[in-house]
């Protein structure tokens, strides 16, 4: 048995080590090749979803740890990972685990300029919130818009598309934007 993790050192972590041939390489291709269903230019290894892949037996076993608790995407997601395995003729398992919980400072810097390519502005990392409880309030930063850059924007609702993106308005060009909140 033999399996690589990408273990995630803040934002320029890209790379994963694992021995060229290697079935668990084989697997993790595979495994990365499955998108976010709400945010589907974003691979589940660019959101650092991914976790490990080992293989017993013949049959993958995939980890993963969801975006936040109770995500209504991530059954989907499952689902679309055993599909990839399937479609390749193999078998996967996949594994959830929860802690430490899932960060949107694992995202990769390839998946941050995807998602700004997409029209979201990628989220700010963690370290800048000041430290409280959950829901405490805070002043973020300003969100560049991802179509000027422009970062003459205004928070138009906490909730945009989907719970984890704030809707925004560019004062600038006048487009509204998704924002990706940090977490
Ligand atoms: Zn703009």
């Amino acid at each position: 048995m033999s399996e690589f993790t990408l273990v995630p050192a803040g934002p320029d972590t890209d790379r994963y080590a694992a021995a060229p041939g290697d079935a668990t390489t084989r697997g993790w291709a595979i495994a990365a090749t499955v998108t976010d269903p709400e945010v589907p230019v974003l691979t589940i290894a660019d959101l650092g979803v991914l976790r490990k892949v080992e293989q017993h037996d013949g049959t993958f076993v995939v980890t993963i740890t969801p975006t936040y608790s109770g995500c209504p995407a991530m059954e989907d997601i499952i689902a679309r990972i055993v599909a990839a395995f399937d479609a390749a003729g193999l078998r996967a398992e996949v594994d959830t685990v929860f802690r430490p919980a899932w960060s949107t400072d694992w995202i990769t810097p390839e998946g941050r300029a995807k998602l700004v390519a997409y029209g979201i502005a990628a989220p700010h990392p963690v370290t800048t919130a000041p430290a409280g409880d959950a829901g405490t309030l805070f002043v973020r930063p300003a969100v560049g818009c991802p179509r000027c850059a422009s970062r003459q924007t205004t928070l138009v609702s906490e909730f945009g598309s989907t719970a984890c993106k704030a809707l925004y308005r560019c004062r600038r060009c006048d487009e509204p934007f998704d924002y990706f909140k940090e977490l």
